[in-house]
């Protein structure tokens, strides 16, 4: 359950990813406290809750937006700090699989816990460290009111799916394939702070066609749903 009165901060990775949800809610962006790093922040009012959405910014040196696990923690850790949300939602794109009954444009809600499908450590201990599984929180009846599947988030640094990640992603049970999920979730277990993760599909991961060939042209259609989405999660009126 969302915690009632809470301000609930919303991080993505890619500026195309955010700008349909800062213009659907309303958002203004606002001042940064780290002006020197890429990090973008926009807040507002929705639903009467106080919201704020981090965005990771540009990578200057390659010309393309941060995305994966570094910038996640990093802006996480930022948002935290700043703004002590009474939850974090890990929102953003993601691969689905078709033999799960994923399809395009569809929604995920976290289910469980949030984990790591390309941390392979053998050693005792090491091991379960790598794979992460901080605890989701329970959004079942969040994820019933606003349409969205229930589903395992798995997360690695890398848009291909080699075999030994799918082994590791099966071992899971993970439905939902992305890049920043486990990594937003850690920051949020070190600081006590609630968190989920909310995310539309843009590619079939089974599918014969390319991911990024399929994220293209998908992304439009997926981040508009992800705006409804977090719209209807936020303000149930
Ligand atoms: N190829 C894209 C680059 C970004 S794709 C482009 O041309 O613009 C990777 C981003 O989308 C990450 O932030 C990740 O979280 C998400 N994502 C979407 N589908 C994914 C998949 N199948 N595997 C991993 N990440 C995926």
């Amino acid at each position: 359950m969302l915690p009632p009165d809470a301000t609930v901060a919303v991080v993505m990775a890619m500026a195309a990813e955010a700008a349909p949800t800062v213009e659907r809610l309303g958002l203004i962006a606002c001042s940064s406290h780290v002006a020197a790093l890429p990090f973008r922040w926009y807040e507002g009012e929705v639903g009467g809750r106080h919201v704020v959405v981090a965005v990771n910014g540009r990578d200057e040196r390659h010309g393309v937006d941060n995305i994966g696990t570094n910038p996640a923690v990093l802006n996480t850790w930022l948002t935290v700090e700043r703004w002590h949300p009474g939850v974090v939602v890990s929102a953003g794109t993601a691969g689905g699989f078709a033999a799960l009954g994923g399809e395009i444009g569809d929604l995920y809600l976290s289910q469980r816990d949030l984990v790591f499908h390309d941390r392979r450590i053998a050693i005792p201990g090491f091991d379960e460290y790598g794979h992460g599984r901080y605890p989701s929180l329970d959004v079942a009846a969040e994820a019933q009111r606003i349409g969205a599947k229930l589903g395992v988030v798995s997360t690695s640094n890398s848009l291909d799916w080699p075999d030994l990640d799918a082994a590791v992603m099966a071992a899971h049970g993970a439905a939902v394939k992305e890049m920043e999920a486990a990594a937003v979730a850690w920051v949020c277990w070190l600081t006590g702070t609630p968190v989920f993760a909310l995310k539309a599909i843009t590619d079939l991961v089974d599918h014969p066609a390319g991911t990024a060939e399929q994220f293209v042209a998908n992304l439009g259609v997926a981040t508009e749903r992800l705006a409804a989405g977090l719209h209807a999660l936020l303000d149930p009126d």
